[in-house]
């Protein structure tokens, strides 16, 4: 047997006030990590705090700034919402393979970055759009970028009372294309062997901004750092050789089922230089 007290409020005050009062409650968003995790630890007994009836915790808006998402956005609703697939085509796209149809039907996108696993799929894209988690608790709210998010395998930057609320990303500059590749054994009910996004601003024919995001090769996911240079040089296939080598270079692998250190790199180098090929197109 086990115990589980449960609290599923509709304000986001009477979640806060709830997470304030109990330090060690878990949140409960689709469950399809949650769950399944507590069922591998032997149902312990535990304090649920369900978001999914909070009001307004799943939608996604168009403001003066950008884009907002809420948290609890299903993966469903990220892939097929018009504003998402316009502006940041990656991310839908992104939410298009996590699982099964099941799966992104509960899945929520919070979700995916609160359990802070380097695989997720819809970190990537989130990280090179220059997206900031919104972050909020009984004291207040507060922003981070979603690259700055992760403290290590299962770990965020999220406080004990403290909630994320969604996210906002920002419209893309013009010029601006990103590319997204989910390199694993098969698409669909498998998680990521090498994981890239990359975005590029590309005006008359120099590169003005290049971002690009790793999933699935560390203990995190990574942000590739030192691509300032090449603000200036040109969108050709030299530079997204360079800066494909760079990636592979900070990446930070292990081998297992899916793949060995070596091969992860090596798919590194080639997903980072064919998304920038199609980025600079
Ligand atoms: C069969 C199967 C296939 C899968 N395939 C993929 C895949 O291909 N790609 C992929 O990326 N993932 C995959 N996943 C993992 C999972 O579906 C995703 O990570 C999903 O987005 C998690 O969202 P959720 O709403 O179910 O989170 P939950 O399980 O409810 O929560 C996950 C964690 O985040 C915390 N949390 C949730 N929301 C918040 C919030 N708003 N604020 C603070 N903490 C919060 C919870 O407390 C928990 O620790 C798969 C899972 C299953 C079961």
């Amino acid at each position: 047997m086990f115990n589980i007290s449960y609290f599923a409020p509709a304000k986001l005050s009477e979640a806060l006030e709830y997470l304030y009062e109990h330090k060690e409650a878990k949140v409960l968003a689709g469950g399809t990590d949650l769950i399944a995790k507590w069922k591998k630890i032997g149902h312990p007994d535990m304090e649920l705090l369900d978001i999914r009836n909070i009001e307004n915790f799943a939608e996604i808006s168009e403001g003066k700034d950008g884009l907002f998402i809420g948290a609890g956005a299903k993966m469903a609703a990220v892939q097929y919402n018009s504003a998402v697939n316009e502006k940041f085509p990656i991310l839908a796209w992104a939410a298009s393979v996590v699982g099964s149809v099941q799966v992104r039907n509960l899945a929520t996108i919070g979700g995916n970055i609160c359990n802070a696993a380097p695989s997720a799929d819809t970190v990537t894209p989130l990280i090179v759009y220059g997206a900031e988690a919104v972050i909020v608790s009984k004291k207040g709210e507060r922003r981070c970028l979603v690259k700055d998010f992760f403290t290590g395998p299962g770990k965020t930057v999220l406080q004990s009372g403290e909630l994320l609320k969604g996210f906002v990303l920002p419209y893309p500059e013009k010029g601006s294309k990103a590319a997204f590749s989910k390199h694993g054994r098969r698409i669909g009910m498998d998680l990521a062997t090498v994981g890239v996004a990359v975005n590029a601003c590309v005006d008359g024919g120099k590169i003005k901004d290049v971002k690009v995001a790793l999933g699935a090769v560390g203990p995190t996911p990574i942000y590739v750092t030192g691509l300032e240079k090449f603000a200036g040089a040109m969108a050709n296939e030299a530079a997204a050789e360079e800066i494909a080598a760079l990636a592979e270079k900070q990446a930070k692998p292990i081998t297992d089922v899916r793949g060995t250190e070596e091969y992860r790199k090596d798919m590194v180098y080639e997903n980072v230089r064919k998304c920038l090929k199609k980025a600079f197109a």
